[in-house]
């Protein structure tokens, strides 16, 4: 994709637990265009946060590439922030935990305008009408965090976000600790901020049915790995990879009644202790004797989709996954 905003290119990362090395994230290639939202799906431990973090420089890549805008993240550095990367932000799952308690609200969200060189005052005149852009009443400048509610301060954390006019935000789990009623709120709201300032936007969830709802592409992460790319409705339609078929049958569908719970062997393996060839393989309902041993090459279907699934084949449509 020529005009992405974010260019991931064979991207691992690495930690150690326990004196033992882990790859969270092996080799993973994503895009993000301008005005687009890539839903970022997969069970928990899968490494999409890991992911996310990595995007917006937060952990370090071991191998691969990461670009924002063309310019590489690792030059974000630890310190003052170089101002290309200004436009990179990240909402967490927890905005009580990435607001600072002790500071007033108006303050936090004019931190990042101050940083690009506005006046004080005007800094704080943003902030007021940024909170006032997500639902907040603008007197909430001289609030602090513990007075509002969940989805208020995740609103005020994307209230943040936008000070310094993003053209990219990845955003973490940003609903799901928030109550029910606030989920689909502020999700609605994050999809008219990226229509509205032509951002893009990276949504990580464990949530397929929000994930459908909201965005134009998904990336699918089994174990490290991205095992299916597409355009939401075709990946939703017609699931080309086993792991993506389980997920999505294990989610309840709007008629209430095709729900059948996800019923794969097994717990998702120990990142540390990856299986041999596919990934997937011990837990796949329809594994070939090959996938123990070969690992996947990732494919481009006729649809534009990218998959890794030796039942695929480069440059057909995609064929039915059934069992
Ligand atoms: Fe299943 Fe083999 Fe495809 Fe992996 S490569 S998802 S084990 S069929």
């Amino acid at each position: 994709m020529s005009n992405s905003i974010i260019e991931v290119s064979n991207l691992s990362v690495e930690y150690t637990r326990n004196g033992k090395k882990i790859r969270a994230v092996a080799g993973v290639d994503i895009q993000l265009a301008p005005g687009e939202i890539l839903g970022l799906v997969g069970e928990s431990g899968c490494g999409k946060s890991t992911l996310g973090k990595t995007i917006v420089g937060i952990l370090k890549g071991a191998e691969g590439e990461v670009l924002f805008n063309g310019k590489s993240v690792e030059k974000i550095g630890r310190g003052r922030r170089d101002p290309h990367f200004l436009n990179l932000q990240m909402i967490f799952q927890d905005p009580y935990g990435s607001l600072n308690p002790r500071r007033k609200i108006g303050e936090q969200i004019a931190d990042g305008p101050m940083i690009a060189g506005v006046s004080k005052s005007d800094a704080l005149k943003k902030a007021q009408s940024l909170l006032e852009r997500v639902g907040l009443p603008a007197n909430a400048v001289d609030r602090f965090p513990h007075q509002f509610s969940g989805g208020q301060r995740q609103r005020i954390a994307i209230a943040r976000a936008l000070a310094i006019s993003p053209t990219a935000i990845i955003a973490d789990e940003p609903i799901s600790a928030l109550d029910t009623s606030s989920q689909a709120a502020v999700a609605n709201l994050l999809v008219n901020l990226v229509e509205e300032f032509n951002m893009g936007m990276i949504f990580i969830s464990h949530d397929l049915s929000i994930v459908r709802r909201i965005s134009d592409r998904v990336a699918v992460m089994y174990l490290g790995k991205i095992v299916e790319t597409g355009k939401t409705e075709d990946i939703w339609n017609s699931p080309s990879h086993p792991y993506t078929k389980a997920l999505i049958a294990a989610i309840p569908h709007a008629d209430g009644q095709s729900f059948v719970p996800l019923d794969l062997p097994g717990d998702v393996p120990n990142p540390a202790f990856p299986p041999s060839g596919c990934r997937f393989h011990p837990r796949c309902p329809v594994a070939q004797s090959q996938c123990s041993s070969v690992e996947p090459l990732k494919v481009s279907l006729k649809d534009g989709r990218e998959v890794s699934c030796v039942l695929q084949e480069a440059g057909t449509m995609p064929k039915a996954i059934t069992f």
